[in-house]
């Protein structure tokens, strides 16, 4: 199926799904089957699954620990450049908000790197804002190459690219990407991408397949939670992800549930997604696609990251700095946003083990 059929398709789909409407039943019959179908993860977002958060609770540990053991993979992003072209309404790094801009140099990013990794970390995720003028993929690869030799697993969150060059980051040593749709209601996309090329909702929605098409091992999925209507929001993240698992049946898909978050010159976040809301998005993709990891960032409180641990979660990022730089000391650039769990990565994996599971650093061998 073309790219704008599987849009058209997706988009139909969550159209058609009337939350309202799912009942206790049809909740209790989503939770009965051992393969769940798309329509399910309907079922379970809905309202009516809010009164079966223990049981789904319950399922959810035993899928993971059946999939991922108690193993917690821990990771650490690296801004390395916060210029952007792009008006994100939510986000702190868009073109017109007033902040510190900043790009690593390789040297500087040779000396994060070392920073990162002398605390043990070995999965590290490379975040910049889209700005091919300041950071382009030639910047990005010498950057993959450096973090390569110093860990055993690269993740990248940047800009959407064409095949060819998510081909020669992958050739630079990049593993997986994590590529957020944001909101994937077309009309609010448009209105919260004010300008730049994140306009274009396409470009951004087939990023994942692109990515794979060139040899990336997993691709993570995500909605802003907060922007949108939530529940039709994870509803159509569920079915992108599936969708790019059945053409791709080897990736490792991944979700991650980031919320809206206070940014520098930004206070007010208006969130309609709490955490009783977040839990049962989480359950539901955990019971969705058992197979897949699921990321909570420091977005969140360390109590309910702690919690979280129960829950399906399968990586947590540690010792997180969200401005350009700052491993070794001050940032050299401001933050994308604020964040809530400011905790080492000594100090969480000591809560991991005192809870009974076990703090992985990399959980992939390159051969
Ligand atoms: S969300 Fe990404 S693209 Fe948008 S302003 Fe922030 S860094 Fe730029």
């Amino acid at each position: 199926m073309s790219q704008a059929g599987l849009i058209q398709r997706l988009q139909a789909a969550v159209a058609a799904f009337d939350f309202q409407a799912v009942s206790p039943r049809r909740v209790e019959a989503a939770l009965a089957r051992e393969h769940r179908t798309p329509e399910d993860l309907g079922a379970l977002l809905s309202p009516a699954a809010a009164a079966y958060l223990e049981v789904m609770a319950a399922q959810a540990q035993a899928a993971t620990s059946r999939f991922f053991g108690r193993n917690i993979v821990l990771y650490t992003p690296l801004y390395i450049a916060n210029h952007c072209v792009n008006e994100c309404a939510y986000c702190g790094y868009n073109l017109r908000n007033r902040i510190r801009r900043a790009k690593l140099t390789l040297e500087e990013i040779e000396a994060e790197a070392r920073a990162i990794a002398a605390t043990g970390l070995q999965d590290i995720l490379l975040l910049t804002g889209e700005s091919p003028a300041k950071a382009d993929v030639a910047y990005i690869a010498s950057a993959v190459e450096i973090l390569r030799s110093w860990f055993a697993c690269v993740g990248l969150e940047i800009y959407p690219l064409a095949t060819a060059d998510y081909a020669r980051l992958h050739q630079a040593g990049a593993d997986y990407i994590s590529v957020y749709q944001e909101t994937y209601d077309p009309a609010l996309y448009d209105h919260v991408h004010r300008a730049g090329p994140k306009k274009d909702y396409a470009r951004r929605f087939g990023a994942h397949d692109r990515a794979l098409a060139a040899g990336f091992r997993g691709a993570s999925f995500g909605s802003l939670l907060g922007l949108g209507p939530f529940r039709r929001d994870v509803l159509a993240c569920g079915l992108h992800a599936w969708a790019v698992q059945e053409k791709y049946p080897q990736a490792e898909i991944g979700f991650s549930v980031p919320r809206l978050r206070p940014f520098p010159n930004q206070t007010q976040t208006e969130v309609d997604v709490h955490e009783t809301e977040l839990l049962q998005i989480m359950l539901a993709l955990r019971l969705f696609m058992p197979w897949a990891g699921l990321s909570l960032s420091t977005r969140e409180s360390p109590r309910f990251r702690d919690h979280a641990l129960r829950l399906g979660v399968t990586r947590l990022s540690a010792g997180v700095c969200t401005g350009v730089g700052g491993h070794q000391g001050r940032e050299k650039g401001d933050p994308q946003f604020h964040k809530d769990d400011g905790r080492s990565v000594a100090e969480i994996s000591q809560v991991i083990r005192e809870r009974g599971w076990q703090p992985v650093f990399h959980d992939h061998v390159r051969v």
